[in-house]
């Protein structure tokens, strides 16, 4: 996590207080399943989450970590993130945007920017109701470029 945001130690509390407002069940699946993508920020796959928590809750089954995130995009608490044909999952109760990198696809999180002034760029060139964003800039990340000039 970049600096310019903190995440509060309430922020599994305030995610599932959210959901309960919505009138959802808080199952301990969906609590560990949250808590997990609130606390790990590699935009993990639905199979590494389920590979992170199997040995913690031995009934978890891959379909129920997919219908929790379903449930979770469906309500925007979680969104899907990356270029590449897998699908990354990522807690996205906050705006941030994100950097990929074009050769291994790491995904990092950008939070200290502010969305309004394209948002109303958006909306005033389209005349669109403009309710979210989502935005992705590409390049080479460190691990890569070191690479690259290790290869030369
Ligand atoms: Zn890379
Ligand atoms: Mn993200």
């Amino acid at each position: 996590m970049k600096e310019g945001f903190v995440l509060t130690t309430h922020e599994l509390e305030n995610a599932l207080d959210f959901l309960r407002q919505k009138g959802l069940r808080i199952t301990s699946q969906r609590s560990l399943i949250l808590n997990y993508l609130i606390t790990q920020h590699t935009h993990p796959t639905a199979e590494a989450i389920f590979n992170a928590l199997k040995a913690t809750d031995a009934n978890l089954s891959l379909a129920t970590v997919y219908n929790t995130l379903d449930l979770f995009i469906e309500h925007h608490l979680v969104n899907l993130a990356g270029n590449d044909d897998k699908q990354h999952f990522d807690y996205f109760a906050h705006p941030h945007y994100h950097v990929i990198c074009s050769v291994c696809g790491r995904i990092e999180d950008v939070f200290d920017f502010s969305f309004d002034s394209l948002l109303e760029h958006a909306q005033v060139h389209t005349g669109y109701q403009i309710d979210h964003a989502a935005v992705e800039v590409f390049g080479v990340c460190q691990a890569c470029q070191a690479k690259q000039k290790e290869d030369k």
